[in-house]
């Protein structure tokens, strides 16, 4: 099992329901966010586009976030999802440091780092996570990448797709189809 996302770039047209969604779901506090719409424009001139994306952690392979963490409470669970345990969180930032993608915050009343969890708690109940299943344009895709039947899967196999920041290494797992 390896969970990830992709999100089509191509359908999304920035309303930010992803946002709102996970704001709603996951009780983010005020002024706070777990995930954030951004428009990039790509191409060159006079063939310029605008890419509209729906970002949050990507759930690396290979996360600074969780090797750097003294306590051990940033850690990879089943189906590679990386999560934090609250109470074994000093607040200490290391973490927030660490991330390239700018996906972690400190919660402002509960000391502990937070961030985007895949919805793991919908997840294991057989629900998509709550910024996927809002999603007007259906560009959002959420699955398991082992599965070579999984709908995520099928799109990987057949379309171009990219990534953020690949040059950090830390293999992301949110994907962009382009
Ligand atoms: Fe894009 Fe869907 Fe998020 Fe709207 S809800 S901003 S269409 S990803
Ligand atoms: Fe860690 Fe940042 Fe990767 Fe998420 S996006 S797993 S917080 S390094
Ligand atoms: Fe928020 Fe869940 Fe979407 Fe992550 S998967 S951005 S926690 S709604």
């Amino acid at each position: 099992m390896r969970y990830a996302m992709a999100i089509d770039t191509k359908k999304c047209v920035g309303c930010s329901d992803c946002v709102i969604a996970c704001q709603i779901e996951n009780n983010v506090p005020v002024g706070y966010c777990r995930d954030w719409v951004t428009e990039t424009v790509v191409g060159t001139y006079p063939n310029l586009d605008l890419e509209i994306r729906s970002e949050r952690c990507n759930h690396c392979d290979n996360p600074p976030c969780v090797r750097c963490c003294p306590t051990g409470a940033s850690y990879i669970d089943e189906g590679g999802i990386v999560l934090v345990e609250g109470n074994k969180c000093i607040g200490c930032g290391a973490c927030i440091e660490s991330c390239p993608y700018d996906a972690r915050f400190s919660h402002p009343t509960e000391g502990y780092v937070d961030k985007c969890t895949f919805c793991i708690h919908r997840v294991k109940e057989g629900k998509k996570p709550a910024c996927v299943s809002v999603c007007p344009t259906k560009c959002m895709y959420f699955g398991d990448l082992h599965d070579p039947k999984s709908e995520i899967s099928q799109l990987l196999a057949t379309r171009s797709y990219k990534v953020l920041a690949p040059e950090a290494g830390t293999k992301p797992q949110v994907y962009y189809l382009i």
